[in-house]
């Protein structure tokens, strides 16, 4: 931390405010310039966080050294992580992951249908919601617990780990029985009693940018290093667009962050016609990977819909995905084979 005070402060004022500081455990360093005096604070940053610095007299401003979002910032590791979701998913790394499935579980037939369509065009993680955080208490709410269940048993059926959202700190320990990574929704990314619960069980996190989150609020969401970050789009004055894709947020958190970055285009546009563009733009922007709505019959959907792909688009998506990759120096996951299936079903 530097302080730097104002250009008429007195000897007390600076001397009490060298005091604030090495009370709390830090040296101090004065450096005397023609107009100003800077105090540099060497220590351990965080024990400033309880001195209100700025409001101490001959204080102008205060100029943090270290990023704020500790755990999540490169200085923390230099090495990128790469989070691993069920046995053979990975998040991070040179290779990009898939993540694709229905917004909401709407029944048996149709969350296997999906499953075995989007792996058999390469995704490696099932997505399916079964607590769905609507934005009106009119719409279809998910099936909860059933959808659960279901997960479950497509997870087994498909050989591909599940990623569902958990809306509730009282169904935390619930989801994670059924789920291999918990999703914390755009709508709950500052929800910090949820984010504290989910600290305390072993499952990966897939944590979304809220709708008008900084992408330091972000990255101040978690305390944990097990966590997959996700721009879903943020809310801007376009309305042509149901969010506006933040494609300058992929680089900047990998700059920032040791953490994955995965691009969600199906929320980010909100239009099926949309998604591959974005998901283009994703790959090309440094992602490590995508989470892609689909359905069987996108136009029967209960939730999100007009912003989800039917099998064959997103066959076709998945076909061109691979020369983008290979443009950004990255590879695809490998496709989850039969033979592993048989593996594992037994
Ligand atoms: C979802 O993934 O279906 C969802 C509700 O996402 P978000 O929280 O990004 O709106
Ligand atoms: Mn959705």
């Amino acid at each position: 931390m530097i302080i730097i005070t104002r250009p008429d402060i007195s000897d007390a004022e600076l001397d009490h405010i060298r005091e604030r500081v090495e009370s709390a455990g830090l040296h101090t360093h004065l450096s005397r310039g023609e107009h100003r005096t800077i105090i540099g604070c060497i220590g351990d940053e965080a024990r400033l966080a309880e001195i209100p610095l700025r409001s101490l007299p001959g204080v102008e401003s205060v100029v943090p050294v270290l990023k704020p979002y500790k755990r999540a910032s490169r200085e923390f590791s230099v090495d990128r992580t790469v989070v691993a979701i069920g046995d053979r998913a990975r998040i991070g790394g040179n290779a990009i992951t898939v993540i694709a499935g229905p917004c909401s579980v709407e029944n048996r037939e149709m969350l296997l249908e999906t499953a075995m369509a989007v792996r058999g065009a390469g995704a490696t993680i099932l997505r399916g919601g079964a607590f769905k955080p609507r934005s009106s208490p009119y719409s279809f709410q998910g099936l909860g617990r059933e959808a659960l269940r279901l997960l479950a048993e497509v997870r087994h059926a498909s050989g591909l780990p599940v990623v569902t959202e958990v809306l509730d700190t009282r169904d935390v320990d619930l989801v994670a029985e059924h789920a291999d990574m918990l999703q914390v929704g755009a709508r709950n990314m500052q929800n910090f009693a949820l984010l504290a619960e989910l600290g305390r069980v072993q499952r990966p996190i897939l944590l979304k940018r809220g709708l008008s989150a900084t992408i330091t609020e972000l990255l101040m969401a978690h305390g944990n290093t097990d966590v997959v970050l996700c721009e879903r789009g943020i809310r801007t004055f376009e309305r042509a667009t149901r969010n506006t894709l933040d494609v300058s947020a992929i680089p900047v958190l990998k700059r920032e962050t040791h953490l994955p970055v995965i691009v969600d285009p199906s929320h980010a546009g909100g239009d099926a016609e949309l998604v591959a563009p974005l998901a283009f733009a994703g790959i090309a922007a440094g992602a490590d990977g995508l989470i892609i709505e689909v359905h069987p019959e996108p136009e029967s959907a209960l939730s999100d819909g007009d912003q989800s792909l039917a099998p064959p688009a997103f066959v076709a998506l998945m076909a061109r995905l691979g020369a983008f990759a290979a443009a950004a120096g990255r590879t695809m996951a490998a496709p989850v084979r039969d033979a592993e299936l048989a593996g594992t079903a037994a």
